[in-house]
């Protein structure tokens, strides 16, 4: 054996010294269960909020989600309406993630949702309680 495979020969699996290969979840749970880490981990997302907070929001407003039940994060949505419009009503507001299929969030990413403002999505989480609630509004608002 010359100098210039032994390096390979002996790397991973063929090494003596293998363990099974590189576990990243292993390492990561390692690594967070360090106070010193954790502190350290804490300081940086206090320093990139400070630095890049336009980012940080788009981030999260693209890949995360609170339900009643649970947060959920990198996940992904679909894309942002341009200009702060409403899938619905079209007017330009602060826009909210409304979603319906809670077993899409289970399985993690893609989800069926629309972007919309706050008054289009209770008029949604209503319709969606009740899909006759459009006709009976209607058939009330004819009755007086
Ligand atoms: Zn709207």
């Amino acid at each position: 054996m010359n100098r210039n495979n032994k390096g390979q020969f002996m790397a991973g699996e063929n090494h003596p010294n293998w363990k099974g290969g590189f576990d990243a979840k292993k390492y990561r749970d390692e690594y967070y269960s360090k106070p010193e880490n954790k502190e350290r981990q804490k300081i940086a997302g206090k320093k990139r909020r400070k630095e890049k907070p336009k980012e940080i929001t788009k981030y999260r407003r693209e890949h995360t989600l609170a339900t009643r039940e649970k947060m959920y994060t990198s996940i992904t949505k679909r894309s942002y309406p341009k200009k702060n419009k409403c899938e619905l009503c079209g007017k330009e507001k602060r826009l909210i993630y409304h979603h319906w299929d809670d077993s899409q969030l289970k399985k993690g990413n893609f989800i069926k949702g629309l972007w919309l403002c706050n008054r289009c999505h209770q008029l949604s989480e209503g319709l969606d309680e009740n899909k006759n609630l459009g006709k009976m509004y209607l058939k009330l608002k004819s009755s007086i």
